[in-house]
């Protein structure tokens, strides 16, 4: 059984700010806490080796997407780590593998949670077929693209309301109630490493009920932007079409068209 963990860091035990979690906005914190998302990844690991995993592939996720120290990660996982990457917060992720666990995730642009976004702070609003989704749907998308299910969330109580409500059965772990989004009441990490490595064992425990997320064929996806000039940008790529004013629209045949497509226009919108 191989396992494929995404670990983002604004879902991680005990963060509630950015200066927290980039390294360019480094007040003194960062360094704890991307040891905390080892810890939160190192229990998701322990759990998933002791339901049998084989194989764990560990994608850092976050920002520069190198913030993971490999030397601070379970020996029994390899590390996928720096950027850019094809499939970006899921590359490696392939046919193989029989579950995904989103790790240290936060809730979409346009809702509430700590440190909500969706990808970059352009995009106030992503839809797949009407659907608002953030970067849980996209992600959970890509791996239903491969067939295989999203099943564990860890992350603040709002994002784990997204993940049940996107994605029905998850197995799911809440470190910190949101207070706004940025405060939090958190749960101690010792605390929520044993639910974390708890919560990956169950979900491996019994994985046939969860269902690949597959949203239906083609995919109509809407990007709504802040503010004019970011639509302005992103529609300079071919097929995106604007059905308002902060509004582009575009038709995917799959969902890995859609992410890859949605990436670009992102980029462009933040020039
Ligand atoms: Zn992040």
């Amino acid at each position: 059984m191989k396992v494929y963990i995404s670990i983002d860091m604004e879902g991680i035990s005990g963060v509630v700010d950015w200066r927290q979690i980039g390294e360019d906005r480094d007040w003194g914190d960062y360094a704890r806490f991307r040891a905390l998302m080892a810890q939160d990844a190192n229990a998701a690991i322990e759990g998933a080796l002791e339901a049998g995993a084989t194989g764990i592939l560990v994608n850092d996720a976050h920002g520069s997407m190198r913030n993971l120290l490999i030397t601070e990660l379970h020996a029994d996982a390899e590390l996928v780590s720096g950027s850019p990457k094809r499939m970006s917060m899921m590359e490696g992720l392939d046919e193989s593998f029989q579950a995904v666990f989103l790790v240290g995730y936060h809730s979409r642009a346009g809702s509430t949670g700590v440190l909500n976004h969706t990808y970059s702070g352009v995009l106030a609003d992503c839809r797949f077929n009407g659907v608002a989704v953030g970067e849980l749907g996209l992600n959970a998308a890509l791996a239903g693209h491969f067939g295989v299910p999203v099943a564990l969330v860890t992350g603040d109580d709002q994002v784990v309301r997204e993940a049940r409500s996107l994605l029905g059965e998850v197995e799911t772990v809440t470190v910190k109630q949101a207070l706004g989004r940025y405060a939090a009441r958190c749960v101690h990490p010792d605390r929520t490493r044993t639910l974390i490595r708890g919560a990956a064992r169950e979900a491996l425990t019994r994985p046939a009920r969860f269902r690949p997320y597959r949203p239906e064929l083609p995919l109509e996806v809407q990007l709504t932007f802040h503010e004019s000039g970011q639509a302005d940008a992103a529609e300079l790529l071919p097929g995106l079409e604007r059905i308002g004013e902060l509004t582009l629209a575009f038709r995917a045949p799959d969902p890995l068209w859609a992410y890859r497509t949605v990436r670009v226009a992102l980029r462009l919108a933040a020039r």
